[in-house]
C-alpha cells in the first residue's frame, strides 16, 4: 500500500472528489482505494507515504503514436540493425517514457516483432514498462522510398495479400494494425500529401481487425487519405496533416475514427543539425509546417475529441522531456488543460480504456505521476521530469 499525500488535482482529471488539495490511498492491487482532504487518511499499517508537497498528481499518460524500436531519426543503422538487437534499444525507450510518467503506449510500427516481444515481458512481470499495444510491422503498399524504413515495413498489393499480411501480424501476436494510408514526410521521394492505398485495400484491412476485435491506426496527412480512413472506420487517422472542412465534419459525425495528431516529431524535423535528417527531409517539412500548424489547428477548435501521439524517436524524447506536451502549445497552439486531457483521458477513451485509466478516480488504476508545478497553469512545467511516477507497485524517483 502506498499513500500520496499533500496532492493536487487537475479537476478535469479527477473523479469523485472536487477539493484542489488532497491524499490518494493505493491499496495491494494499485488500485486507488480512497481520495480525501489532506490528512483525512490514516495510513494503514506497513504502508508507504509519499509527501508529493503541493505537487501536481496526474493520472498516467498515453503516447498513441510511438515507435518504441526508433532510437533515433537517423535510419541507416536502424535497417542494418540485427532483429536480436533491436530488443535493447526497445526495452530501453520503454522504461524512458515510464520514467516520464506514460504508461500506456500504443506502437505504430516497428522492426519485426521486438515490440510484442518487450510487451509479453511486461505482462508476466519480468520488466517494469508501459503498458504496450503492439502492432508489429506497419501494412503499406509497394512505394517509393519503403526501403527507408526496411524492416518497420510489410508491403501488400491488393485486398486479398493485406488480408494475408493483416492477419500476420495478428497472428504473430499483435494488438492492433498500423496502415500506410499517404506517403510520409520521412521517407524519401515519398508525398505526404498523396494517398497510397486503395479504399479496397484498407477495407480489407479494417474487416480483419473488426473480426478479432481490434482496430486499424491509419497514418495519413492528406485530407483525401484522411476521408478515405474515416470511409473505411479505421480507429485513428494519425497525423491528420492536411485535415479540411468535410473531413473535420466527417470525424464529429463518426464515433468510430478519431484524430491522433503528432506534434513532437514536427519540432523535430525542423531540427536540421540535430537528428542526421536529409535536406529533402528537412525542406519537407518546411514546406508543410504552416499548413500543418493550421489544419490540425481548425480540427481542435472544432472540438473534436483528441488523442496524443508523439511520433518522436529515444533519442529526442530523452533530451526534451515533456517534448509532446509543449510542442502541442508551441506547435498547435493547443490550451494547457486540453493538452492534459489528450494525453489522458482522451487516449483512453479512444483506446475504450477509461473504465480504468484517463483520470484520478477510486476502483481506477493507481497509474500515477507527480509533476513539480501546475501544468494546467503553464505546460513547461512539463519540462522538467515528473518528481514521482508510481506504476505496477513501482515508485520512481526522478
Ligand atoms: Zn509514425
Amino acid at each position: 500500500m502506498i499513500l500520496f499525500k499533500n496532492c493536487r488535482f487537475v479537476k478535469e482529471l479527477t473523479e469523485g472528489f472536487v477539493q484542489e488539495m488532497g491524499d490518494v490511498l493505493v491499496d495491494d492491487k494499485d488500485t486507488i482505494a480512497e481520495i480525501a482532504e489532506p490528512g483525512a487518511i490514516a495510513a494503514p499499517e506497513g504502508c508507504r507515504i509519499v509527501d508529493a508537497e503541493g505537487g501536481t498528481l496526474l493520472p498516467g499518460f498515453f503516447d498513441m503514436h510511438v515507435h518504441l524500436t526508433m532510437d533515433s531519426l537517423d535510419f541507416l543503422p536502424y535497417v542494418a540493425r540485427r532483429p536480436e538487437d533491436h530488443w535493447a534499444e526497445t526495452y530501453s525507450y520503454a522504461r524512458e517514457m515510464l520514467k516520464q510518467g506514460y504508461t500506456t503506449v500504443r506502437d505504430a510500427g516497428g522492426a519485426y516483432n521486438v515490440v510484442k516481444g518487450v510487451r509479453d515481458a511486461q505482462r508476466k512481470g519480468y520488466i517494469n514498462v508501459p503498458d504496450i499495444l503492439s502492432s508489429g510491422q506497419a501494412l503499406t503498399p509497394t512505394e517509393m522510398g519503403n526501403e527507408t524504413f526496411g524492416p518497420m515495413y510489410s508491403v501488400c498489393d491488393g485486398p486479398m495479400e493485406v488480408r494475408k499480411a493483416a492477419r500476420h501480424q495478428l497472428e504473430l501476436g499483435n494488438d492492433v494494425i498500423k496502415y500506410m494510408v499517404t506517403g510520409a514526410y520521412l521517407n524519401e521521394g515519398g508525398l505526404p500529401g498523396q494517398q497510397i492505398v486503395t479504399e479496397d485495400e484498407l477495407r480489407e484491412a479494417v474487416r480483419i481487425a473488426d473480426m478479432k476485435d481490434t482496430h486499424v491506426m491509419g497514418h495519413a496527412h492528406s485530407a483525401e487519405g484522411i476521408k478515405t480512413a474515416i470511409r473505411c472506420g479505421l480507429r485513428t487517422v494519425e497525423h491528420g496533416s492536411f485535415i479540411d472542412e468535410e473531413a473535420i465534419r466527417m470525424l464529429k459525425e463518426s464515433d468510430r475514427t478519431f484524430l491522433v495528431p503528432t506534434a513532437a516529431i514536427g519540432l523535430a524535423c525542423l531540427d536540421e543539425d540535430a537528428n542526421n535528417l536529409s535536406e529533402g527531409m528537412v525542406d519537407t517539412s518546411k514546406k508543410y509546417e504552416q499548413i500543418e500548424k493550421d489544419c490540425v489547428n481548425r480540427a481542435y477548435r472544432a472540438g473534436l475529441k483528441l488523442g496524443f501521439g508523439s511520433d518522436i524517436d529515444k533519442e529526442n524524447f530523452v533530451a526534451h522531456p515533456g517534448m509532446e506536451f509543449y510542442a502541442r502549445h508551441e506547435w498547435f497552439d493547443f490550451e494547457y488543460v486540453d493538452i492534459l486531457k489528450q494525453a489522458t483521458i482522451n487516449s483512453a477513451e479512444i483506446l475504450g480504456m477509461d473504465d480504468r485509466k484517463g483520470t484520478i478516480c477510486v476502483g481506477k488504476n493507481a497509474e500515477l505521476v507527480v509533476i513539480d508545478g501546475k501544468p494546467d497553469i503553464d505546460i513547461n512545467d512539463m519540462k522538467q521530469m515528473p518528481r514521482y511516477v508510481y506504476f505496477h507497485g513501482e515508485l520512481i524517483e526522478n
